[in-house]
């Protein structure tokens, strides 16, 4: 057991969070966005804890499968919608909203006799160039959805955004203003804002948003976290230290010796690595959390093993607790040093990492 690095997900802070977001975003239902297994939290656990959500978003047919196996009864939204024909009879059957972003959906969506209407959600290219119809396009793709008894009239209209954790980058409010532009003379819902979005775009905000992010306390604002916004994280990241040694000056620690001893001094070395998905690319200097107190990483991450400069904690003993990331020491903290974003930490969680709850 005491090898094992353990994920607590912490299920009160993901409601608290989503309470938060709806003081954000007052009046907006709040699509919660678990896809990747949530995040990397746990797909049926967080959904339970989000039952209160007015919708999940998806990325996988499965993961509606899942949910629906789950007894979840409520809207679920694809956000890339069917991939082949034969997913619109799935979709149906599973009664998951679809993402319609590409002529080719629009053709099998046509071609089809189905008489059960699907619930689709219209996604607009306003500047990201990744999924999403042309605006120029937009008017006529409407026309046609709204013509097929086979599509619930009540057509959702979406866009996303490609830099909104940027707070002061133009490119937002022109996608806000081609969005609008493009949309004018349609009725039915809008759904524009991301996690970020719904911080720090409040004129983007429609009657849904969409958020993942900060459900799990988790921000992409670069320099903040989501206890800046007020968002509690809700993964505590946590294994034990097995071994203290006494190392002198000049030794080098770890593959390819890339760190040296500047004294002697005490490394210690705990039970987790980039098996357990723990970030490789974490440079020395990482922190991490030795009884409360922050020591950095030393050397190379390796496969099952990280070593530590224990000289900020020289009362650390062999069992004591390591905390990788959660309460006090921010995910987003961890992402800076490892060149990445606090989501791939989350989400790269192996299946050598046990899962604990708590409430
Ligand atoms: C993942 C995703 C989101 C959620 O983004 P966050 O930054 O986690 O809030 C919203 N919309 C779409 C289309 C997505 O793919």
């Amino acid at each position: 057991m005491s090898r094992i690095a353990v994920a607590r997900i912490d299920l009160s802070a993901l409601r608290a969070n989503l309470a938060r977001i709806r003081t954000l975003a007052p009046g907006a239902k709040v699509m919660a966005v678990i896809k990747a297994d949530g995040y990397g939290h746990g797909l049926e656990r967080v959904a339970r804890a989000l039952a209160d959500a007015d919708a999940f978003g998806v990325a996988a047919i499965a993961d509606g499968q899942r949910l629906r196996a789950a007894g979840h009864g409520k809207r679920i939204v694809v956000l890339s919608g069917p991939d082949e024909p034969a997913d619109l009879a799935e979709m149906r059957r599973l009664k998951l909203d679809a993402v319609i972003h590409h002529e080719s959906q629009v053709q099998w969506l046509e071609s089809e006799k189905d008489p059960r209407p699907l619930a689709v959600w219209l996604k607009i290219d306003t500047g990201m160039h990744r999924l999403g119809f042309a605006p120029e396009a937009v008017a006529a793709v409407r026309a046609r959805l709204a013509a097929l008894p086979s599509v619930d009239p009540d057509i959702v209209l979406m866009t996303h955004f490609a830099a909104s954790d940027e707070f002061d980058n133009g490119t937002t409010a022109e996608q806000i203003d081609c969005f609008q532009r493009v949309t004018a003379d349609f009725p039915g819902e809008r759904c524009l804002s991301n996690s970020a979005g719904v911080l720090g775009w409040p004129q983007a905000r429609g009657q849904w948003v969409r958020a993942g992010g900060l459900l799990y306390g988790l921000s992409v604002v670069e320099g903040k976290c989501g206890a800046d916004f007020g968002f509690q994280p809700v993964m505590s990241l946590k294994t034990r230290l097995i071994a203290i040694n006494a190392l002198q000056r000049g030794e080098k620690v770890g593959y390819a010796g890339t760190w040296t001893c500047p004294e002697d001094m005490p490394v210690g070395v705990i039970a987790i690595g980039y098996g357990d998905g723990y970030p490789r690319s974490a440079a020395s200097g990482t922190p991490v959390l030795v009884n409360g107190q922050r020591v950095p990483i030393i050397g190379r991450v390796s496969m099952d093993l990280v070593t530590i400069d224990l000289r900020p904690a020289p009362q650390a003993r062999v069992g004591d607790t390591a905390l990788l990331w959660g309460p006090g020491l921010p995910a987003e903290e961890i992402a800076a040093h490892a060149g990445t974003i606090s989501y791939d930490l989350t989400c790269g969680m192996t299946r050598r990492v046990l899962f604990v709850e708590s409430d």
